[in-house]
């Protein structure tokens, strides 16, 4: 990676994963990427290299199998990011063989072709938060992400506190500024620590407050308590799991992860379901490369006709270094990324810099 990311899991310093290249009976292909994330993910990559890869290679090798629908598993539970991958590189298969782009096969006559995203704020200090705040203004991003959670609330309020004062400073009326910062905690909070923190942001008028703690039921009831709403996110592992969380009062928005919900399809779904149950929802990266990023970009596409869908995490290409894959896709311009009506999700890893990444010792 470009710099460390401090979160409340911890600090991430460089990227694992593994592509997934498909190929159909007609001959076109499709991509995919599965990147566990360290301390999130519940599987590492070492797993999926051990008997994973061999498992699906043999079950993809022999079964019928569509867009949105896996091999089997045999009884075992698939890897998460493994049935991202999959998936993705299925949605990418189909997308190629129909030469449409991939938002089409996911949502058919898809008219929209650009997403608005928020920039991913981790300024350590309170000036550099306010500087990358209004650089992100500069660059035409409205909408700003801090993480928190990774040290005391204190320490997080000031940098928080300089965030909303870029926005201020530039907003042309007070009324602008306000809803425009996002905070994501990763459950770094207790109970009583996300009260604390979500008093203030109702005072400060924050967009959003990302899994202020990491149990959904605890989440749903400061939910409740507080003006400012509150999104899960590392609860939405899937369709099923989006249906039970939409179920709770004070959910307010579901943060949808292609790479980790069952791919883009899956992605798609929960938005509807979001949607249906009348709560607002953004698609994110997982601090991927161009592969799993674009699949994202084109489920957060496709489910943009369905509504509700607030500023998405996408814009986390400049976060790799190097980007093996796609790295000239997905730059937002004016705080929105686009596709072109390309194919798929129109990237094709080059397989020089693959032999070159693969060659490399993990740290
Ligand atoms: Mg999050």
């Amino acid at each position: 990676m470009t710099a460390p990311l401090r979160t409340a899991n911890g600090e991430l310093t460089h990227r694992s994963g593994l592509f997934i290249e498909i190929t159909g009976a007609s001959g076109a292909t499709g991509w995919g990427e599965a990147s566990p994330y360290p301390g999130l993910s519940p599987e590492s990559m070492e797993e999926l290299m051990g008997d994973w890869v061999g498992r699906l290679a043999s079950q993809l090798g022999s079964a019928e199998v569509g867009p949105s629908t896996l091999p089997g598993s045999d009884g075992r539970e698939w890897p998460p990011t493994l049935v991202g991958a999959v998936s993705g590189a299925l949605a990418d298969l189909d997308a190629n063989g129909s030469g449409v782009p991939m938002a089409d096969v996911l949502v058919p006559g898809s008219s929209a072709s650009s997403v608005e995203v928020n920039a991913l704020i981790d300024g350590l200090d309170p000036d550099a938060v306010g500087q990358q705040t209004l650089l992100a203004l500069d660059r035409g991003i409205g909408v700003v992400k801090i993480k928190v959670g990774a040290r005391p609330w204190h320490q997080d309020l000031a940098r928080v506190q300089a965030a909303c004062t870029a926005m201020a400073t530039s907003a042309a009326s007070c009324d602008e500024a306000i809803g425009r910062v996002r905070l994501d905690a990763n459950g770094g909070w207790d109970v009583a620590e996300a009260r604390r923190a979500l008093a203030e942001c109702d005072e400060l008028g924050i967009e959003l407050v990302e899994d202020p703690v990491a149990d959904p039921v605890a989440a749903a009831q400061i939910g409740k308590e507080f003006a400012t709403p509150v999104a899960v996110d590392a609860p939405v592992t899937s369709l099923y799991a989006a249906q039970h969380l939409v179920g709770l009062d004070g959910v307010d928005v579901l943060v949808i992860k292609p790479a980790v919900c069952g791919g883009p399809h899956a992605a798609v779904g929960i938005a509807e379901v979001a949607v249906e149950a009348g709560r607002d929802w953004f698609v994110t990266s997982f601090i991927d490369t161009g592969v799993g990023r674009m699949t994202a970009v084109h489920a957060a596409i496709a489910g943009g006709s369905l509504g509700g869908r607030l500023a998405c995490g996408l814009a986390t290409g400049h976060l790799m270094a190097p980007d093996v894959a796609g790295a000239s896709l997905g730059v937002p311009i004016d705080g929105h990324i686009s596709v072109s009506a390309a194919p798929g999700h129109g990237v094709t890893p080059d397989r020089d810099s693959l032999e070159l990444i693969a060659s490399w010792e993990s740290p």
